[in-house]
């Protein structure tokens, strides 16, 4: 069997759970992928030779040499030193100082490249997704935290040191609220999916009659993300005072990013994406009233991310530039 394209890349999302290894072609486009059980309790040497056992496999079945493979990107969770290939930190996976790109070499004799994975989401958005075609874009990550990532002149910016940057960590509220990150008041204690969630907890704690509890099952362990989202929609008061506030929040957040890089396009991951134009219709209204200088200069569209769950292969394999 021969694979149809001449040149490919193999993208590595590794993740705490599991490691999702894809081939994509010239244009990012997914072509063949597959996933291994991360399993971090091992050895670091070993999970990554399972990684690169697993890609060069992945090659052979479909067709491709490793003379054919014009690198290999893998998407890190953490702290990552992208110049030595190195993950410094990692909660998700618990390594400390891994050499990951010396240690995959020994399998996939390729040019490798690493990088944090919300900068690689960020890049993935512009090589193939919202972004695409744009040189400067912020990309910006709504879970559990919030995270992001920003290219300038089509590559990642990471500083003088490599790392990249916090933007949910920028001061937002003034509510008072603690951070993960010790400081109070993050954009990320106010626009993340928890806070929205712990949010619309509280708002239905204090509010029996609020449409949040039918939405949630009578059951806060139900809330999620998706509920005060419907109770606006469904014209509920506490539904719309709780998106109201999470959107404010979210837009004064995106505006700093916004008077700060001035990004062609801003690009929303994560679950709450899911919302579509409920979510960025009234953020790039509030962007055209709100942003430095108004209509006479230029203001950057909001859009969700378009990678979905391709994003974390899409966003490594980025990483090598073709
Ligand atoms: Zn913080």
């Amino acid at each position: 069997m021969t694979g149809k394209e001449s040149k490919v890349i193999v993208g590595i999302d590794l993740g705490g759970t599991s490691i999702k290894i894809g081939i994509v072609n010239m244009t990012y486009e997914i072509i063949a992928q597959t996933s291994i059980s991360t399993n971090a309790v091992r050895p670091y040497e070993e999970v990554i030779e399972d990684m690169g056992k697993t890609a060069v496999k992945l090659l052979a079945e479909n067709g491709y040499d490793l003379g054919q493979c014009l690198g290999v990107g893998v998407g890190s969770p953490g702290t990552v030193d992208s110049e030595n290939g190195m993950v410094l930190y990692s909660n998700n996976i618990c390594w400390d100082h891994v050499p990951l790109a010396d240690e995959l070499s020994k399998y996939l004799p390729v040019p490798i490249y690493l990088n944090n994975d919300a900068n690689c989401a960020a890049l993935g958005e512009v090589v193939k997704g919202a972004a695409k075609g744009c040189q400067n874009a912020a990309f910006l990550t709504l879970g559990t935290g919030v995270g992001g990532g920003i290219i300038i002149n089509g590559k990642i910016f990471e500083g003088g040191y490599p790392g990249g940057v916090e933007l949910g960590h920028i001061t937002n509220g003034s509510e008072g609220r603690k951070c993960t990150c010790g400081r109070y008041d993050c954009l990320e204690t106010y626009a993340s999916a928890t806070a929205l969630i712990n949010d619309a907890k509280s708002m239905a704690a204090q509010h029996p009659e609020s449409e949040l509890w039918e939405l949630c099952g009578h059951s806060l362990d139900n809330m999620n993300a998706k509920v005060p989202f419907d109770a606006a929609q469904a014209g509920d008061a506490c539904g719309k005072i709780l998106i109201e506030n999470y959107l404010r929040h979210l837009a004064d957040g995106i505006i700093d990013i916004a008077n700060i890089f001035r990004p062609d396009v801003i690009v929303l991951g994560g679950g709450v994406c899911a919302q579509g134009a409920n979510l960025t219709d009234p953020l790039n209204s509030y962007l055209e009233e709100n942003c430095f200088g108004g209509s006479v200069s230029y203001i950057p569209r909001v859009v969700t991310a378009q990678n979905g769950n391709d994003a974390g292969i899409i966003g490594a394999a980025s990483l090598v530039q073709v």
